[in-house]
């Protein structure tokens, strides 16, 4: 695997050279403009500094499987939404051919080589890695937003590099007879699901809602959501793996 280093010139918006304080995850991205190349949103993210727009990220992936890092892995790149996250992640944007926004083959294997390097180097597992998406909803990466399959065969693609158990990979963590934690949905209402494929819709929480958690299966939080109008709970899966408490 190879690296350029571009990185970007220390500024206000783009990098404030402002240190890490960990690295708990990865936030896989899209770049958002089909057909562009990983040089041209570098320098995109580069020209940030004069438009004074906060955006960045560690590293883009281009349609030639090409790694470019902008951002060293020690400073904060500004790509999730959420200073937190910020703070705690490493972020990578992916170039796409087109609007659909699929990575083709070659950007695909550098991302799964380079999550699978950034997973050993800072003992994270394949679950660590995350969407945009699941930070803030946004759709980001949109492909990998949109078939949840292919996202979890990414994940998969990932843990086998690593060497890791697959079983791994689809149990974040054990669940609970009694609800554990909580989960407080986002801004927008979202639909509540009788499986964790997330192919049958039971309900539905309000925006802002806070309801109990028995914990995450097959990387979705279950849930104890009210059925709407009535004063009953019921249990589901929930999409949105950053609302839980
Ligand atoms: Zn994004």
């Amino acid at each position: 695997m190879e690296i350029q280093e571009k990185l970007l010139s220390i500024n206000p918006y783009s990098r404030t050279g402002e240190k890490l304080k960990s690295v708990k995850q990865i936030v896989v991205h899209w770049v958002g403009n089909a057909n562009t190349s990983a040089i041209a949103n570098r320098n995109y993210f580069e020209s940030l500094k004069d438009k004074h727009i906060y955006a960045s990220s560690h590293y883009i992936i281009g349609l030639s499987g090409e790694i470019i890092r902008c951002i060293p892995e020690d400073e904060v790149a500004y790509h999730a939404g959420n200073g937190t996250v910020n703070r705690n992640s490493i972020g990578i944007e992916d170039c796409h051919p087109d609007w659909e926004g699929k990575f083709n083959d070659a950007t695909y294997n550098s991302l799964v080589e380079l999550c699978a390097d950034i997973c050993r180097r800072y003992n994270l597992n394949a679950n660590n890695i995350i969407r945009h998406y699941d930070v803030t909803g946004k759709i980001c990466p949109k492909y990998y937003v949109e078939h949840e399959d292919a996202w979890i065969q990414f994940k998969k693609d990932v843990a086998n590099k690593i060497g890791q158990a697959t079983s791994e990979v689809t149990v974040k963590e054990e669940g609970s007879d009694e609800p554990v934690r909580k989960y407080k949905n986002g801004s927008t209402r979202e639909d509540i699901y009788a499986d964790t494929n997330l192919t049958k819709k039971i309900g539905s929480l309000s925006p802002y809602e806070e309801c109990d958690c028995f914990g995450i299966f097959n990387n979705r939080p279950m849930v104890r959501y009210k059925v709407d109008g009535t004063s009953n709970y019921k249990i589901g899966f929930a999409k949105w793996t950053g609302g839980v408490k």
